[in-house]
């Protein structure tokens, strides 16, 4: 036989909503009494469940939201009293309003009731008005302090971050005006610290979003104990905290706060049975100098704290003004840059790589050049770490891979000797998405028919570098993929990493490409001199060709030849040139470089 409670669809739990219908529970044993309930209430509009037993109505009550339990005392197994009994017992349910049903119309069985948790009682057999006006009391009762805690907890997210519990933006700006409306008055400094972890999304990645916001409550408690009790700890965004220093007196004050938060965060945190240690850049403006509204310092705050990030992150930056006029540029900057590819304002130009000894063309590196519609020809220098910044680095990372592999297809295809075309691959488009990088490549030699021996990636020493976060068998594994292709693999600027000769010999690379900086003063510092001799030794003994970038100078190119360097690239043979000027050089027509040995 189906029960009653069976034929009510089950809805799943749910959080209460100021329109739902009022839920009642009729629990009763006798089928006669359920149905008379039912039938007395279904007019004033309840959503109507129906239990048989107690055991049921405490299932029912898991995963239901009910206002109301109307619950008959005389059951066999559980009793009224034992089912109210548990559900006091239950938090969740703790305050659940309970009406007891019963036919002992007497004293002691209704205290047994009240001290069991019930709220009120009715008596069968029904009187059906009372039965109906009993229930609405309570219901209504109910509903008022339902919406009572849902108004405090809507009220306490408008100003609060449920994770950490720390102010959200909204109250922090509104004490931030207070406090300026009172500093003005007792002449007081107020100070705004703007925290950014650094890397954040990278963190979530390793550990998880679970992992991280513990990593954030633990960023909160550790801010919340190197501030004052004056003090603000607000969290603004997902991985962004601020600080509001009130009274605050010297700046020196402020520099200390900064430090102790950067010293706070330093320790590692323990995730995942991880350690991770967690940095974030800092950016700090003042009142009354640096603004003297609360959108004008938070504004400031966040341009210094940018700065602080471009300039090495795990850091504090005061604002200054001059920071400012540097950050509306960037901004034009970036709106342009954002444009520059589609049209077409990108450039390639080829540096040579030449045989010291026989002035032959031995390769080419790809260096980018943008042709900006009003400010004239800009080099890489002023916007690639921009483009590594916004991510534009990807697409404009393949667009020079294409550009160079059509370049070298034209070559080739009006019948001129071709060389080895190096292209520059930013660390950070590396090592966000190394995996893909092998992809793209392959992609690329397929879509433009270039053989792959034909195309080299320059690396940076740093990529090398073992990465805390996602390991160096990462890096390995793309760098091998991409030597499986085919393209050569070079180290560029190498030397001025740190110390990577202990990677070196694992990775599949081809050359290294010592920096210019070394062979700016091989023939006056003796150190240089000497790096630049032991790097050569060493590339050769692990069977590498090197490249010393930055040759100016007959007397530098004679130094090098002398230590059998293998390529020299330099203004002493060629500026960075227009693929035309190329031609010049494969056509044999150079004077200074000779054609590719065929
Ligand atoms: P890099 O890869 O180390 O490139 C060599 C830089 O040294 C080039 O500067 C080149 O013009 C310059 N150079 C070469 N020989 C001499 C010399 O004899 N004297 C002096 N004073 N300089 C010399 P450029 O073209 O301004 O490029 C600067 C950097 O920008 C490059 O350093 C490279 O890291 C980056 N870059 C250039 N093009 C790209 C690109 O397409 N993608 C990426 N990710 N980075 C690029
Ligand atoms: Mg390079
Ligand atoms: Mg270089």
């Amino acid at each position: 036989m189906m029960t009653d409670a069976e034929h009510t669809p089950a809805i799943p739990t749910r959080a209460w909503t100021e329109n739902q219908a009022n839920c009642v529970l009729i629990v009763d044993d006798e089928p006669i009494a359920r149905a008379s309930m039912e039938a007395l209430l279904a007019p004033d509009g309840y959503r109507l469940l129906k239990a048989e037993s107690g055991l049921r109505a405490l299932e029912i009550l898991e995963d239901e939201v009910v206002d109301l339990v109307l619950l008959d005392v005389m059951m066999p197994e559980l009793d009224g009293y034992e089912v109210c009994r548990r559900i006091r017992a239950t938090t969740r349910l703790s305050e659940l309003p309970v009406v007891m049903v019963t036919a002992l119309d007497d004293r002691d069985s209704r205290l047994q009731g009240l001290l069991t948790g019930a709220d009120d009682f009715v008596s069968k057999p029904f009187d059906g008005a009372e039965l109906r006006a009993r229930v609405k009391t309570i219901v209504r009762l109910n509903r008022y302090r339902r919406l009572l805690e849902q108004t405090e907890r809507l009220a306490y997210l408008e100003d609060f971050d449920p994770l950490t519990d720390l102010p959200n933006r909204r109250l922090l700006e509104s004490r931030l005006a207070q406090a300026l409306f009172r500093a003005r008055r007792v002449q007081e400094g107020v100070a705004l610290l703007l925290l950014d972890l650094d890397d954040f999304d990278r963190m979530i990645e390793a550990l998880g979003q679970q992992a991280s916001d513990e990593m954030l409550k633990e960023v909160a408690a550790r801010l919340l104990s190197c501030v004052r009790g004056q003090d603000t700890v607000a969290r603004l965004s997902s991985d962004r905290f601020a600080v509001l220093f009130e009274s605050i007196k010297p700046m020196q004050d402020v520099a200390l706060a900064a430090q102790r938060v950067r010293a706070a965060l330093e320790k590692p945190v323990v995730l995942n049975a991880h350690e991770v240690v967690v940095t974030g850049s800092i950016g700090i403006s003042l009142y009354p100098a640096d603004g003297e509204r609360a959108h004008m310092l938070v504004q400031n705050a966040f341009t210094a704290m940018a700065q602080a990030k471009r300039t090495g992150k795990n850091r504090y930056q005061f604002f200054s003004q001059e920071m400012n006029v540097a950050a509306l540029e960037r901004i034009d900057l970036e709106a342009d840059l954002r444009r520059a590819l589609e049209n077409q304002e990108m450039e390639l130009y080829y540096q040579p790589k030449v045989s010291g000894t026989t002035r032959h063309l031995l390769g080419l590196e790809a260096l980018i050049r943008w042709q900006h519609p009003q400010r004239g020809l800009i080099g890489p220098g002023e916007f690639i770490a921009l483009a590594e910044e916004n991510g534009l680095i990807e697409p404009l990372g393949e667009w020079v891979m294409q550009r160079a592999c059509r370049q070298i297809k034209a070559w080739r295809n009006a019948g001129l000797p071709v060389v080895p075309v190096a292209v520059n691959i930013s660390s950070r488009q590396f090592r966000y998405r190394f995996l893909e990088i092998p992809k793209v490549v392959a992609e690329i030699l397929a879509r433009t028919g270039v053989e792959p021996h034909l195309l080299e990636l320059e690396l940076t020493e740093s990529l090398l570098m073992p990465d805390e976060k996602s390991g160096v068998s990462g890096t390995l594994a793309a760098l091998n993929e991409l030597k499986a292709l085919g393209v050569r693999l070079s180290i560029d600027d190498f030397g001025t990493g740190y110390s990577s000769l202990n990677y070196l010999h694992r990775f599949p690379v081809d050359a290294l490409k010592v920096d210019r900086s070394f062979i700016i003063d091989i023939l006056s510092s003796s150190d240089d001199a000497t790096i630049t001799t032991s790097i050569i030794q060493l590339a050769h003994n692990l069977g590498l060709k090197v490249v010393a970038e930055g040759v100016e100078t007959e007397a530098q190119l004679e130094f090098l030849n002398q230590r059998d360097c293998d390529q020299i690239q330099g203004y002493y043979f060629s500026q960075p040139i227009p693929a035309s000027g190329i031609e010049v050089i494969l056509r044999g027509k150079s004077e200074k470089i000779m054609p590719p040995i065929p």
